[in-house]
């Protein structure tokens, strides 16, 4: 038996079978192999060389189409390089003695390749080095790619181990018998977090070495809530797991008792509770679990897992179809916040929106109108079938929200002279999650209908900690006095305004937070689905006099320790 220790992700425990896929970033699983096994991994590495040659002869064809015969001709040398029988039959020759999986020898053959290469001093063998990477990485893509789409066809339940989950990879598991993830890297709020938490299915990240420590077939424990996986446990162990999983089953049924009524504090006031959602078909799962409206629908995966961008009446149809849905509870959503860990899976992006800092969201709609518009006539036209409210990400100062605005105002006119319905009172809001826009929300409030704050970014942004690199994670706190202090600023710029503010991060679900943000006076919360019912029964169970004595005391605390110590104790005190 063995602990691990990662950063916990989704809350819930999960037992179950390991279960690795690979990644072409190449965290290559080494796994141990039975004899009678070995047959079939040469099978896997003939049909991976099949693949990567058919491959390269096409991508051959094309580029001798589009740049001409020369350019074709680089591919040559990769053609040799998979028909290089040195390196076939040291693969096959290791894998028959090591009794290890392919992928894993190959690498090793092909890291022992360049090696030898790169001290060979000859410029024309020195350059095969690339020919001889390049030709690798594809090898090893199909060799794992392989595993991965395993994944559809699992029969038992598992607990998925993985260097890293895109968004995409993870949405691709959605209707898979996957009851955990389990990853090296990521953050608390990296978007393999909010996917397994909209997905309900626990997960701990950020285990730095979890796919080499863990092998296929592992029996695993993952306990969501404290971050722990917990290999091959032993009985006393696994059993103890089992009474806990059915513990929190039983808390659950509590919660869920609040899930349909309203979020009225013992003293009268109430609070707006919704869901954050990824893509229309979750909207379900929202008022499954008793959610008022959408505070958040991130609009950006939307372009995912497709070739083309998407036009604008397959915006407007997905935004009919949550307004419709959701009818007459409102729904907000988010424009374009494309960038950072957010990417488009199909497309090359450029590499300055790969930064957090970078060139992304608002910053990249307002350099590409012809983008942001189409957007914008969609969510104005689908405002007509029911409450919709947008909010732009990502706002740093007043100038992007006037310069948002003006595309806005340019579309409605565009639909006004197309004689195109639209709601002209639609609520446009601004995110909070850069902290010059918090420290200047009294300048923003003036020009916003509404605020929410971004928390999963402010965090990132106000402690210079990037959210999915789980070496800074321990930085990474909700509740650092610095964030609390960007947190009341905005919410009293936008109350002496008179406009309502919400929060659509993560800690707008985080169940020890709660009572202290009810007491800075946030008037709604938006979080992932399951957390809703937990949320509301916490609302429901204190005074806003005492919330705000509550948030008064932690706002004295100079730790983010502290302020968790003591919001901590008194939950367990409200869940008595
Ligand atoms: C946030 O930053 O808190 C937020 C809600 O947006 P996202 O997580 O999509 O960046
Ligand atoms: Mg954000």
């Amino acid at each position: 038996m063995i602990k691990l220790k990662g950063i916990a992700a989704a809350s819930g425990i999960s037992i179950a079978p390991a279960y690795k896929v690979g990644k072409d970033d190449f965290l290559v699983p080494k796994e141990v192999i039975r004899q009678e096994d070995i047959p079939q991994q040469i099978r896997q590495f003939e049909e991976a060389l099949i693949k990567t040659r058919r491959e390269i002869i096409e991508l051959q064809k094309r580029i001798g189409h589009e740049m001409g015969q020369e350019e074709a001709q680089i591919f040559d040398a990769h053609l040799l390089v998979l028909e290089d029988r040195m390196l076939i039959e040291e693969v096959i020759s290791r894998l028959k003695k090591e009794q290890l999986n392919v992928a894993f020898i190959f690498q090793e053959v092909l890291k022992k390749y360049v090696e030898v290469f790169s001290k060979i001093e000859d410029e024309y063998l020195k350059e095969r080095i690339s020919d001889i990477n390049d030709v690798g990485k594809r090898i090893l893509r199909n060799l794992l790619g392989k595993t991965r789409s395993g994944l559809s066809d699992l029969k038992e339940r598992v607990i998925v181990i993985a260097h890293d989950l895109s968004p995409s990879d993870t949405a691709a598991m959605h209707k898979q018998r996957v009851c955990g993830f389990v990853t090296d890297i990521g953050g608390k709020t990296s978007h393999t977090a909010i996917m397994a938490k909209s997905l309900e299915i626990p997960a701990v990240v950020g285990l730095e070495e979890a796919t080499y420590k863990i092998r296929a077939g592992d029996m695993l424990i993952v306990d969501g809530s404290s971050g722990l996986v917990i290999v091959n446990p032993d009985e006393e162990t696994l059993n103890a797991y089992r009474q806990e999983e059915l513990k929190l089953k039983g808390v659950t049924e509590r919660f869920l008792l609040a899930k349909d009524m309203p979020a009225v504090t013992l003293d009268g006031k109430t609070i707006e509770i919704s869901g954050n959602i990824e893509f229309p078909d979750e909207v379900p799962a929202v008022k499954l679990h008793g959610g008022e409206g959408i505070g958040l629908y991130r609009t950006e995966f939307f372009y995912m897992n497709r070739k083309g961008l998407p036009t604008e009446e397959e915006h407007y149809q997905a935004y009919r179809y949550v307004a419709e849905a959701m009818k007459p509870q409102p729904v907000i959503i988010r424009t374009l916040d494309l960038g950072g860990d957010k990417f488009l899976s199909q497309f090359e992006i450029p590499h300055e929106m790969k930064s957090f800092l970078g060139w992304r969201a608002i910053r990249f709609c307002l350099a590409r109108p012809d983008i942001f518009k189409l957007q914008l006539r969609a969510i104005l036209r689908a405002s007509v079938h029911g409450k919709l409210k947008m909010m732009y990400p990502m706002i740093s100062g007043v100038e992007e929200l006037r310069q948002a605005n003006a595309i806005l105002e340019e579309a409605k006119k565009e639909l006004e002279s197309e004689g195109k319905p639209f709601d002209k009172d639609i609520e446009v809001g601004a995110m909070i999650e850069v902290p010059s826009a918090a420290m200047t929300a009294d300048i923003l409030a003036k020009e916003a209908d509404f605020f929410s704050i971004g928390t999963n970014d402010l965090i990132q942004y106000s402690l210079a900690a990037d959210r999915t690199n789980e070496k800074v994670a321990y930085l990474y706190e909700p509740s650092h006095p610095a964030v609390l202090r960007l947190i009341q600023n905005t919410i009293q710029a936008a109350h002496a305004a008179n406009i309502r503010v919400g929060m659509c991060g993560e800690m707008a679900g985080e169940p020890a937070l709660a009572v202290l943000l009810l007491g800075l006076g946030l008037d709604e919360f938006s979080m992932p689905p399951q957390m809703i019912p937990e949320i509301k029964y916490i609302i429901r169970s204190v005074k806003i006099k005492d919330a705000q004595e509550m948030a008064l005391n932690a706002l004295k605390l100079s730790t983010a320790k502290e302020v968790e110590e003591y919001t901590q104790a008194r939950l367990q005190d409200i869940l008595k």
